[in-house]
């Protein structure tokens, strides 16, 4: 079985600097760094070290050589993503003295994905296979249609959050994946909280205090308790406990342990510093949690 998750490829540019530069101002920056980013490329890092197959569907341009071949040192099949003429998506993030920053976003080539492409690509899709999508690509609704229509199970992960793309696939999916606040702008913009939604299984994530998993058809909902941590950066906490999820179903675990699985994920990732390369893989869930975990 195959998860085929249709996502973001970013590179996070850090740059450090004495104080947020205001509107003129020439600023030299103390320390850089370059990594990956992107909530897609996050949740494919996340579903290869839970030790599912992810194949990745998305975009980098002529400058993005080397975060494909970052993906594929973190396992990520990266077969079907495309070298384009648009500059790769990349944040540019200045970050002062008190931690505080300032984040120019530009989406580039994760929204030129060619839907042609995608359309080829999902024809090799089968029916137990899962296809993952979030909010940082073009085609969403078209590739997820393709993949529905090939029997796969449609998962989403609504961030970052924009209600009307949510309402223009929520009649394709299967699982939704969306955090507290998340769920109260979905209710505020449908007037449907998570457990009316017309979607089998909705989880939402809640921190710190875990998460909700809703069955809509049977009106179940199960309370995933927390794992205890020590926040440090929450940084891809919602990622990787997506990333978790997804590989679980995909090697067959029931929803309910695929959960719990992911909230001990999202709780060591929360306590390391750091992106992709912080994520925990299964070796670090049983060294945490023992064997069988
Ligand atoms: P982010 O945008 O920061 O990546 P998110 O808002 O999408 O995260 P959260 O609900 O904050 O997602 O976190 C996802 C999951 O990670 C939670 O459901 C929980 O299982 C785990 N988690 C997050 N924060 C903590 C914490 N402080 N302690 C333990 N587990 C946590």
């Amino acid at each position: 079985m195959t998860v085929w998750n249709l996502g973001s490829i970013n590179a996070d540019l850090v740059y450090r600097v004495p104080h947020l530069p205001g509107p003129g101002e020439t600023l030299a920056s103390t320390r850089y760094s370059r990594g990956l980013g992107g909530k897609g490329a996050n949740m494919s890092v996340a579903i290869a070290r839970a030790g599912a197959q992810v194949r990745h569907l998305g975009a980098v341009g002529p400058d993005g050589g080397w975060m494909i071949e970052r993906l594929l040192e973190y396992g990520v099949d990266t077969r079907l993503i495309d070298r384009i003429g648009e500059a790769s998506g990349h944040a540019v993030i200045a970050v002062d003295e008190a931690g505080e920053n300032q984040i120019i976003l530009y989406p580039g080539a994760n929204r030129a994905i060619s839907e042609i492409a995608l359309a080829d690509r999902l024809g090799h899709g089968e029916s137990h296979d899962i296809f993952l999508f979030q909010n940082e690509t073009n085609a969403q609704r078209q590739a997820a249609t393709l993949a529905s229509r090939r029997g796969m199970r449609i998962a989403y992960a609504a961030a970052p959050f924009e209600a009307d793309a949510v309402k223009a696939v929520m009649p394709l999916l299967d699982l939704l994946i969306l955090n507290a606040v998340e769920a109260e702008q979905l209710r505020a913009a449908t007037g449907l909280g998570p457990a009316e939604l017309p979607v089998r299984d909705v989880v939402v994530t809640r921190g710190a205090e875990g998460a909700h998993w809703y069955e809509t058809d049977t009106g179940t909902r199960t309370e995933i308790p927390p794992v205890p941590a020590e926040a440090v950066d929450t940084t891809g906490a919602g990622d990787t406990f997506t990333g978790y999820l997804i590989a679980g179903l995909d090697r067959g675990l029931p929803m309910r342990q695929a959960l719990d699985l992911a909230a001990k994920a999202g709780a060591i990732m929360v306590s390391r510093v750091g992106t992709a390369d912080a994520i925990p893989d299964l070796k670090d869930i049983e060294d945490r949690f023992g064997p069988g975990a």
